[in-house]
């Protein structure tokens, strides 16, 4: 007994009648149908804020207060893409926000789009704002999806439809949103007010969106170390003389060093020969792993583009290993060269790039990185003045 609808989806604003239907009174929308769930959340709020109850304990830079103070004011009248420098401290930048939200009863998403990441942050924010309810809502996490802040995963956005006063979506243009149209209309019903863009890395079809839509575009070249980008270098030889100077490197360093390859294929050939661990989408103990490596400051890891985004090492360089492999592109290549020296501790590390041939993802990289230390330059030159 299905009835094909002329209306649109309510949950991913769905048009296309072919895959709607109505059925049994209720509507059924094939194109967001894997988004739907037995618990949606209720939209309640208002636990109370004192500022006297704030635990943070993060001095802002100066920079990083500048661009705090405008992200409070632009957010009144339209939607806010933040792009900052991988390691500039996005989170700290959004603090002053969730304080303002806080004292004025507004309630906040914020999408991330890895797992791990969304329990990690709420943690952190839990410790920041002890009097607030912040809740984690991710795959084993769906018991509880109320709070004054939801962290979640872009994927458990679907049960907040016009629930939140404002939305953050951390790494904008990372896996599944960017490339996942029923995610992104899912996001758009999931709040009354404005929306923040937060990436590193911004690309055409964002920078489009961004244009079109007025947000107000911030940038942020500089680290809260106030010290430039370390630039990647890039090493264009044959494939095996790339490989003896990785094998070099990695026995001559006194810190850790991330491996990347571009398939699991290759990670899992280059871990068995060499006998060095590997970590890849297929891995089942993944944050065993990177515990790992994180527990031991001479530790070699081989991984794939998974631990591109959303992981903080102290003192680690990244080798990418095919660099001029398609499935590096500039914003993975960004990320990646953006693991290193984050942090105000980690002091070591460089990114080295072995390729074999001249690929544009390479070069627009290593351009948009030079780019970026000039005006952090420019902005410190002028701070320096003052
Ligand atoms: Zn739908």
């Amino acid at each position: 007994m299905f009835i094909i609808s002329m209306i649109s989806c309510e949950k991913c604003g769905n048009k296309d009648p072919r895959s709607l239907y109505q059925a049994y009174g209720h509507q059924i929308c094939k194109q967001c149908l894997r988004f739907s769930g037995a618990v949606y959340a209720e939209d309640v709020r208002g636990f109370g804020y004192e500022e006297s109850q704030t635990r943070i304990d993060v001095s802002l830079t100066v920079f990083q207060q500048d661009i705090a103070d405008r992200i409070c004011k632009a957010i009144m009248k339209s939607s806010v893409f933040l792009e900052a420098v991988c390691g500039a401290g996005k989170t700290e930048m959004l603090l002053p926000f969730l304080k303002q939200c806080f004292a004025g009863n507004q309630k906040v998403g914020w999408a991330i789009p890895r797992r791990q990441v969304v329990l990690e942050l709420a943690q952190r924010l839990q410790r920041y704002f002890p009097a607030m309810k912040i809740v984690a809502v991710c795959e084993g996490f769906t018991q509880d999806l109320e709070g004054d802040l939801v962290l979640c995963t872009t994927h458990q956005l679907y049960r907040y439809r016009h629930q939140f006063d404002y939305l953050i979506i951390d790494e904008v243009d990372a896996f599944p949103f960017s490339n996942n149209p029923v995610l992104q209309a899912i996001s758009e019903f999931c709040y009354r007010k404005q929306v923040i863009y937060m990436s590193a890395t911004l690309d055409e079809g964002l920078r489009d969106k961004v244009n079109r839509s007025g947000f107000k575009h911030l940038y942020c070249p500089i680290r809260p170390t106030l010290e430039l980008m370390h630039e990647p270098k890039e090493y264009r030889l044959f494939c095996w003389v790339n490989f003896i100077l990785m094998l070099n490197y990695v026995r001559k360093r006194d810190h850790r060093v991330l491996v990347f390859v571009p398939t699991i294929e290759s990670a899992t050939r280059l871990s068995k020969w060499l006998r060095w661990p590997m970590i890849t989408s297929q891995s089942t103990d993944k944050q065993e792993r990177i515990d790992a490596f994180r527990a031991d400051p001479r530790a070699v890891l081989i991984s794939t583009t998974i631990l591109e985004r959303g992981v903080t090492f102290e003192n680690v360089s990244v080798l990418v290993f095919k660099a001029d492999h398609q499935v590096f592109n500039e914003a993975s290549l960004i990320q990646i060269a953006g693991r290193i020296r984050r942090g105000m501790q980690s002091t070591k590390g460089e990114a080295l790039f072995y390729t074999s041939s001249k690929q544009p993802a390479v070069i627009g990289c290593l351009t948009i990185l030079s780019m970026a230390n000039r005006s952090a330059s420019i902005a410190l030159a002028k701070f320096r003045q003052q």
